[in-house]
This record gives structure tokens, C-alpha cells and sequence, in this order.
């Protein structure tokens, strides 16, 4: 640790690389503290992105590097670590990871959030063999093979019509009659021949032998019991916060998301949340991106604050 940066942003995904980019433009002396050498967060396990203004049908992995690389042009600065603990020290806040600890006066939490688990038995037992949190990384291991996906939101349907260009056959498993996912990503579903919606379906359990052979599933409404064959079981059952980090030193709400608005200002001065680990409405690397912009246009303000009561001195 030899100098205070203006900000410290945990986080290399959309987020963290808009702040990033942000402050390089606003003349804030960042750096960015990634986890992974890989930028781009959850998107680099993302096919294609078709929804980001001006970069249609782009791969996961090509945009994170796409953002990484326009960050780096305006000379952002980069650290790979992992941030085990943070505590005030004064106008500062000292973050301490595996390499090394660092200071700064303000700290961007854009932590991003990871795929939750179902907690059904079997699951963890089977997981890298068979189950899987992950279509784009896994789906190939699983050509010609049949899959059972879990789950009705965005990320389950795009799993299924992903898997369904890979396998023999999908079945969508959802506990509900009708699907949370987008009306477009529903309607790629339904023009897909070899999948096969399970409506009403509770998963039970993970059966294998070795590796993953079925889902034992029951039918909310009828109570029937089955098996449904399938060799990847792949769970997109919605997101959590990685908020870890956070908690004791902003306010979490009561799923963990880091309490924040559209200034991404979280409850306590000089932190800020900004992407998918704050609260918010609609999560896309959109909204994240300009997550970044906020938090630092935020910042500027505090800082100048900071700057100021320290001349004064
Ligand atoms: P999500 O929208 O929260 O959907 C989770 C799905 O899992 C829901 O259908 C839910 O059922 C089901 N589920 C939850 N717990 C379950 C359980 N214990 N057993 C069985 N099923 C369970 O999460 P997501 O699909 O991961 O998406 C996360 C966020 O990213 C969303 O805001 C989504 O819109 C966004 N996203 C957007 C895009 C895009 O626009 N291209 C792509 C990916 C993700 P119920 O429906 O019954 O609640």
C-alpha cells in the first residue's frame, strides 16, 4: 500500500468497467480491483448480447474485452485481487485483499451476483457432472444428450433455446403455468421442436450414477411423481448479490442487495453500489454500464468535499 486513490472499484463487470471509464474521463485517480483476469462479470458467460445500444448480437467474452480495452485506452488501472475485508480509517477506507491492501476515499461496490442454488438433494453431489449453473460454458459437454433446464425467468428460457441448438432434447422444468421470461426469448422457445415445457413441475432431487441420469420431479397440481431423463441438469433459478463485502458497512436490504438509487449513494457516505448488487429494477448490462457513470458522477461531489476540508488545514 503506498498511496490513497481517489476510488477503489471492486468489480470488473459492466459496472465497474463504466465507473472505470467515468472516472478516467473526470480526471479521478481509480483503480480497478478485479477477482478474475477476465473482465466483463457475468456476461462473459453470456453467448450474445443483443440488447446493448450499437454492439448487436456481440459475444459475452468479446464485449467484456470490448470494455475492458476502451477503459484501458483512457488509462484506467487494473489489479487483480480478491478483498476480504474493509474498515474506515479516517477520510479513508482501507481494503484488504490475498496480495495486498489498499486506500482510497471512496470505494464502488460493483460486486455484481452469481447464480443461486436450488438446494435439492443431489445437486451439489452431481454439480461439474452433470449440474450445471451455466449453459454457454457447459452446454457442449452435453451434444446429442438430453438436458432438463430449471427455472422461467430470462436466464432459463435462454438456457433452454441455447441447449436446444446443442441436444437431442430439453425440457424446460418450471414450477409455475406461465413463464417470467421475455415475450421474444419465450416466443425462440416455443419454435424449438425438441423442447418440451414441464409446467407446474417441482424438482426433487438429482439422480446419478456417477454422473447425472434424471430429475425427479412432482407435478404441483396433481401431485404425480416422475423421473425425467437427462444427462445435464442445468439450474437458472435467479440471482444473488455479492454483497459480502458490504454488509456492516452500508445497509443491505432483505435479499442482500446493497441499498442504493438511481446515484448509486449507498447509506454510508464515500461507498457506493452500482450494477446488479444494488437495488434496482431492471439488471441488464445497460442499466449496470450507466450504474458506472452515476456512481462516479456521485463521487465527484464527495470528493470535492474531501479535497477541500483537507486544504483547509
Ligand atoms: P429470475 O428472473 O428471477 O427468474 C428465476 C426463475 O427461477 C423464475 O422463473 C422462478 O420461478 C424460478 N425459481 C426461483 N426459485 C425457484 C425454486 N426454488 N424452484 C424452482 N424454480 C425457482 O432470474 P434470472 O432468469 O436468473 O434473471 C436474473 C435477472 O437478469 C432478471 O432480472 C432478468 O430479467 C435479467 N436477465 C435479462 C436478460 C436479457 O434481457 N437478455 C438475460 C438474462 C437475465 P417464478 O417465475 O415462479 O418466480
Amino acid at each position: 500500500m503506498s498511496k490513497t486513490y481517489d476510488m477503489l472499484i471492486i468489480g470488473s463487470g459492466p459496472a465497474g468497467l463504466g465507473c472505470a471509464l467515468y472516472a478516467a474521463r473526470a480526471g479521478i485517480d481509480a483503480l480497478v480491483i478485479e477477482k478474475s483476469p477476465l473482465p466483463g462479470g457475468q456476461i462473459i458467460n453470456t453467448t450474445e448480447v443483443d440488447n446493448y445500444l450499437g454492439l448487436p448480437g456481440i459475444g459475452g467474452f468479446e464485449m467484456g474485452d470490448t470494455f475492458r480495452k476502451h477503459v484501458e485506452k483512457l488509462g484506467g488501472t487494473f489489479t487483480e485481487d480478491e478483498i476480504s475485508s474493509i474498515e474506515k480509517e479516517g477520510d479513508t477506507w482501507k481494503l484488504t485483499g490475498n496480495a495486498d491492501t489498499y486506500q482510497g476515499y471512496t470505494v464502488v461496490f460493483a460486486t455484481g451476483a452469481h447464480r443461486s442454488k436450488l438446494g435439492i438433494p443431489g445437486e451439489e453431489e452431481y454439480t461439474g457432472r452433470g449440474v450445471s449453473y451455466c449453459a454457454t460454458c457447459d452446454g457442449a459437454f452435453f451434444r446429442n444428450k438430453e438436458t432438463v433446464v430449471i427455472g422461467g425467468g430470462d436466464v432459463a428460457v435462454e438456457d433452454a433455446v441455447y441447449l436446444a441448438g446443442l441436444c437431442s432434447h430439453v425440457t424446460l422444468v418450471h414450477r409455475r403455468d406461465e413463464l417470467r421470461a421475455a415475450h421474444s426469448v419465450q416466443e425462440s422457445l416455443f419454435a424449438k421442436e425438441n423442447v418440451t415445457v414441464a409446467w407446474n413441475t417441482i424438482p426433487d432431487e438429482v439422480i446419478g450414477e456417477g454422473t447425472v441420469q434424471s430429475l425427479k420431479v412432482h407435478n404441483k397440481e396433481t401431485g404425480e411423481e416422475t423421473s425425467i431423463s437427462a444427462s445435464g441438469v442445468f439450474i437458472a433459478v435467479g440471482m444473488k448479490p455479492d454483497s459480502e463485502l458490504a454488509a456492516g458497512v452500508c445497509e443491505l436490504d432483505e435479499r442482500g442487495y446493497i441499498k442504493a438509487g438511481e446515484d448509486c449513494k449507498t447509506s454510508t457516505p464515500g461507498i457506493y453500489a452500482a450494477g446488479d448488487v444494488r437495488t434496482k429494477v431492471l439488471r441488464q448490462v445497460i442499466t449496470a454500464v450507466a450504474d458506472g457513470a452515476c456512481a462516479v458522477t456521485s463521487a465527484e461531489g464527495y470528493l470535492a468535499g474531501i479535497k477541500l476540508k483537507g486544504s483547509s488545514r
